[in-house]
């Protein structure tokens, strides 16, 4: 980096509206040989991390929040007076100088945080730095900046430090990461990158309705690199997008393939960075290519981490409900893995929940993960957002989600994300467990009910709250009627229906069945057709179940799909 650098800069052509410093984007285009700066034994980067951003912009409002990052770019800009300084994206600030000594970089540091405390409005903000000293053989220039942000992510997580430097161990640590920054334009060349799918379950059903998009990095001397190195990697130089918008065109690629040859396709979920939405027009991509390959838009779904909503952008806001506006689903991930969870759902309108595998992890060893995820599965019931559980790797995991009402289900037990080719190509989908397309609606509505209310068949806009519990002492279950057959068929039933009918000698609820209909009998073929025609409405019906006991049921109709309806029956006894 030349000395005299600043002088060299004409009029910057990028400056970041909010604070006017300038954006990294256009720190990039002024690379030596093109540009000025130029990498050398004397160049420092620092990256900047404002911890408790989210703090300020709850207690003073996005605009508290914004007139606080002008008031630290202002305060850089004064403390760094000879050196570049760069905003680079949501809390992050970069500061780049060839003139600064680590002593003299670490007083500068104390000169900052002194200046911060006057405009902190009562709260304690801590402002993380991490520091990379050139050693002048790094071959790109984004390595620096790697480096100082590897170091800020250090020190994020230690709680009594607030800078740290780049040093050997940490080097050591990340060469991987390093090989990643250095090799990335050539892996998307050779075409090391490739697109795997992992199926989604229907939870009522056990049928494969849809398949996540998970992007590989196959590289032929360090084998297969994860994604949680590559993805950090990417967003952190700023290059996310390009993996993201080539994973978009594969996945459409794919569908198209799909329609062509005839076979049963499911919608595929992909996964976009926060940052994509700052490199491109995600909305306009997702068009174009949904265009290009002429395929439905409800075939393509978008998934974005909790975190990454997580800063909160108001023009985020409006993006994601562009994008739900032109038809296309908008998922959040990994729901209670941040801090912000719940501000994301008031903030932004999702289609689906995502719960945190942490969770299922802890689904019969720990009884407070149950008790949250019940929790989690009733509040978006109440909001009439789905639910679906990833991570899923045992059958106890999988009724417990079940037994709760959680719609979809993600994980090993059912598969593992592994390449298109793997996966049977059928053109009728009862020959490979696959959902039929046209029944997708009529699923999601029959797998609405709140399962851990008291009250299940109360429509969704009634009146009377309840929150539901852990463990439903309500007997319900789902019972689908096929027209075609005249046979009635069990979708559902929950724990307390079984305990209800043992408690009436009955150990098989195959045993129950014909009291249900399933012989055509108790006039229940006339309960249907009147819940049917009153969908707001529950119907009651009292089936003799013996000389002394009457069954008082209560039927809500849920789901119709050509010959096949859905109705949701509560059952107790009528002396009860
Ligand atoms: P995610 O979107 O939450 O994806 C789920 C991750 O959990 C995947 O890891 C998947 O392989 C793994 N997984 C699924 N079922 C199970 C299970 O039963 N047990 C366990 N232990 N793990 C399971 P993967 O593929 O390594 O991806 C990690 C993360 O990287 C993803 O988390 C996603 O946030 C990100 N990612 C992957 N591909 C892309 C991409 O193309 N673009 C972006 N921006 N991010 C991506
Ligand atoms: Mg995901
Ligand atoms: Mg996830």
């Amino acid at each position: 980096m030349d000395k005299d650098m600043r002088r060299d800069i004409h009029v910057p052509s990028l400056k970041d509206e909010l604070t006017g410093l300038y954006t990294m984007s256009w720190i990039m285009t002024q690379l030596y040989p093109s540009g000025p700066i130029k990498v050398t034994p004397d160049s420092v980067v620092l990256f900047f991390n404002v911890m408790n951003f989210q703090s300020i912009n709850r207690r003073f409002g996005f605009e508290g929040g914004n007139q606080y990052l002008r008031n630290l770019a202002h305060e850089m800009s004064l403390i760094f007076k000879d050196d570049v300084v760069a905003r680079a994206g949501g809390d992050h600030f970069i500061v780049i100088s060839n003139t600064l000594s680590d002593e003299e970089v670490v007083k500068r540091l104390k000169d900052l945080d002194d200046a911060m405390r006057k405009h902190e409005r009562g709260l304690h903000m801590h402002i993380k730095t991490g520091i990379y000293h050139s050693d002048g053989k790094e071959p790109l220039f984004v390595t620096l900046i790697d480096r100082a942000k590897m170091a800020c992510d250090v020190v994020k997580n230690v709680y009594d430090r607030d800078y740290v430097f780049f040093d050997d161990k940490l080097k050591k640590n990340n060469e991987l990461r390093q090989y990643v920054v250095e090799h990335f334009d050539a892996a998307f060349k050779k075409e090391y990158f490739s697109v795997y799918y992992q199926p989604i379950v229907r939870s009522i059903t056990g049928e494969v309705c849809g398949y996540e998009a998970l992007s590989r990095w196959k590289d032929p001397y360090h084998g297969m690199i994860p994604p949680f190195i590559f993805v950090d990697v990417l967003e952190s130089v700023r290059l996310i997008h390009k993996l993201d918008m080539f994973v978009v065109d594969k996945v459409c690629k794919d569908i198209r393939k799909h329609i062509d040859g005839g076979y049963v396709y499911e919608p595929i979920s992909l996964n976009l960075s926060r940052l994509d939405f700052e490199l491109c027009d995600v909305k306009q991509v997702l068009l174009d290519t949904i265009a290009k390959y002429d395929i439905p838009k409800d075939a393509l779904i978008v998934e974005i981490t909790e975190s990454a909503a997580a800063t909160g952008v108001e023009s985020l806001v409006q993006k994601l409900s562009d994008i739900r506006a032109s038809g296309i689903q908008v998922w959040i991930d990994d729901f209670g893995s941040g801090y912000s969870s719940f501000n994301n759902l008031q903030l932004y309108d999702f289609d689906t929940l995502k719960i945190d595998m942490e969770f299922v992890r802890g689904i019969g060893v720990n009884p407070k993960s149950e008790v949250i995820i019940s929790a989690i599965i009733s509040m978006s019931k109440r909001l009439q957002l789905p639910t679906l559980a990833e991570g899923v790797e045992t059958k106890e995991q999988y009724d417990f989600l079940k037994r709760v009402g959680c719609e979809k289900i993600q994980g090993y037990y059912f598969g593992k994300p592994e390449p298109r080719e793997n996966y049977a190509l059928v053109k009728d989908s009862t020959l490979a467990n696959l959902e039929d397309p046209r029944m997708r609606k009529y699923y999601s509505e029959a797998s609405s009910l709140n399962m851990l209310s008291s009250s299940p068949l109360n429509s969704f806009h009634s009146k009377k709250k309840d929150a539901g519990g852990l463990v439903n002492l309500t007997a319900i279950t789902l019972i689908e009627l096929d027209e075609t057959t005249d046979k009635t068929r069990f979708v559902f039933y929950n724990r307390a229906y079984e305990k209800f009918f043992e408690s009436l000698g009955i150990m098989s609820i195959d045993m129950v069945k014909p009291y249900f209909g399933e012989e055509g009998e108790n006039g229940i073929r006339e309960v249907f057709k009147e819940a049917e025609s009153k969908p707001d409405e529950r119907i009651t019906l009292d089936v003799e179940w013996s000389e002394d006991i009457t069954l008082h049921c209560r039927v809500r109709f849920l789901a119709r799909y050509e010959n096949k309806a859905i109705f949701g029956f509560v059952v107790r006894r009528k002396d009860a």
